[in-house]
């Protein structure tokens, strides 16, 4: 029984008083990624599980322990998207989106799934801003993706994030550092756990991104990738780093990080916050040269990143960040009344056609009711119709947080209270010190 009322663990319900503060932040996300010519994307939440078991990479914590497998009716193994970016890549490749221009932008919101021990930012369900930039070898695409993020954090009045970069280099040049990892970790194999005791063998950098204190405590003496990059990769990563520094974005070298997934070369980045705790990473990134090949496609360098929405969203919230006030209704129309009633609905239908908010209360209560209705709804203006306003056409609109009130009449409503609010909002308004008259200036006066 109180399963039918308890949500799964890990997961979010986002409530109709705390809605705007994610529209505004996807809304924001949008449109940057626009600005820098992004397309948004749009991909199942689904997908057969060895694209994943690819295109994420089997030694990765995501597809040993985190992933929503299951097998569907049909028997086929599917797994919830644990992230968004091999989902793209299919994409990509299956619609034939390699054959035409590139390099491709596109960008994405989506909800993601990963079975972990749910704590503060960190949830079975949470949601995504990426993108991922296919067909792009330069230095100036890694530059771009890290500015955007950038971008966004700054749109949104994010200030206490920091950069973090790194290469983890070309799988050449990590070919050498993966011996000399393995030579460093082998000396204390005993001590290292299980997980990372095979990845030893498999894919030492994995060691490098362990959880567990003794593994982080034996890394900390590790060999350091940036020793070990070819010639290539370190003229890309300081080509990336000068056009960051041309751009004024601030970032430390980190060569520690490596980021989770398997397919990443060269350049990885993160955006990490101190504010709200051990889930500190909001955004992180890189490119991933070999992933299109991996899943069949022609060689294609490409690049992307994944922005935790609700970590974002920690964020902005512990550094006290604004939001823009949430929507209230333009206009509640209290009607009494069958006539009234009547009028109220097409009222109500031409302020809509306009592009204002109107509402009525659908229970029909008492005028009294009504009002109060109107005030925990936090509308703007409230218009009064009963048998009297309708028998003579007129009614008095009140403005909810003044108490100003307004004669106006019912047959041409709309153009009324467009210039009583207008006015009321101009009001205030002045340049140098001088009242603006705006009704004049835009040819709206009486
Ligand atoms: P972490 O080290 O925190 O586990 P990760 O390396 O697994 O992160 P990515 O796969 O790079 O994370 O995902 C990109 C972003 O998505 C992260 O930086 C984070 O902001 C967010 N994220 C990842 N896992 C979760 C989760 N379980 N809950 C909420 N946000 C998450
Ligand atoms: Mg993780």
């Amino acid at each position: 029984m109180a399963l039918i009322t308890k949500a799964i663990k890990g997961t979010n319900d986002v409530l109709p008083s705390e809605v705007h503060k994610n529209q505004y932040i996807e809304a924001i996300c949008i449109s940057a990624a626009e600005n820098f010519g992004y397309k948004e994307m749009r991909t199942p939440v689904f997908e057969h599980t060895e694209l994943f078991q690819r295109g994420v990479g089997d030694t990765t914590d995501v597809v040993q322990k985190e992933m929503y497998t299951f097998d569907d009716k049909g028997g086929r193994s599917i797994t919830l998207r644990p992230e968004g970016t091999a989902g793209a890549a299919r994409a990509f490749l299956e619609n034939g989106l390699s054959n035409g221009a590139l390099p491709l932008k596109i960008c994405y919101l989506t909800s993601c799934y990963r079975y972990e021990k749910p704590q503060a930012g960190r949830l079975r369900e949470f949601h995504q801003f990426g993108v991922e930039c296919f067909g792009a070898s330069s230095p100036l695409a890694d530059a771009e993706i890290i500015s955007l993020a950038n971008q966004i954090f700054s749109e949104l009045g994010v200030k206490d994030l920091h950069l973090e970069i790194n290469s983890i280099g070309c799988p050449e040049c990590r070919a050498q550092y993966h011996k000399a990892l393995k030579e460093y970790f082998s000396q204390y194999k005993d001590r290292l756990c299980g997980t990372c005791q095979e990845r030893l063998e498999r894919n030492p950098i994995r060691l490098l991104d362990c959880k567990s204190p003794e593994d982080k405590e034996i890394a900390k003496d590790a060999p350091e990738i940036l020793d070990y990059l070819c010639d290539d990769c370190r003229e890309h990563f300081e080509k990336v780093k000068s056009y960051l520094n041309a751009m004024n974005i601030e970032y430390t070298v980190n060569p520690r990080i490596v980021r989770g997934l398997d397919y990443y070369t060269k350049t990885v980045f993160e955006f990490i916050a101190d504010s709200i705790g051990a889930q500190g990473t909001v955004c992180g990134g890189g490119r991933y040269d070999g992933l299109i090949e991996e899943l069949g496609g022609a060689k294609t360098p490409s690049l992307g990143f994944g922005m935790g929405l609700e970590r974002l969203q920690l964020v902005m919230d512990a550094q006290g960040c604004d939001y823009p006030a949430p929507a209230v209704p333009d206009l509640f129309i209290a009607a009494i009344g069958d006539k009234a009633k009547l009028a109220a609905v097409e009222l109500a239908k031409d302020m809509r056609e306009e592009g204002f908010s109107a509402v009525y209360d659908l229970n029909e209560r008492s005028i009294r009711a009504q009002m109060k209705y109107a005030d925990k709804l936090g509308a703007k203006y409230s218009v009064v119709i009963g048998d009297d306003e309708v028998e003579k056409n007129k009614a008095v609109l009140k403005n909810m947080s003044t108490g100003e009130e307004n004669e106006v009449d019912l047959t041409t409503f709309v153009s009324a209270f467009y210039s009583v609010s207008m006015d009321e909002q101009l009001k205030d308004l002045e340049i140098n010190g001088e009242s603006i008259d705006f009704k004049a200036l835009f040819g709206l006066g009486e």
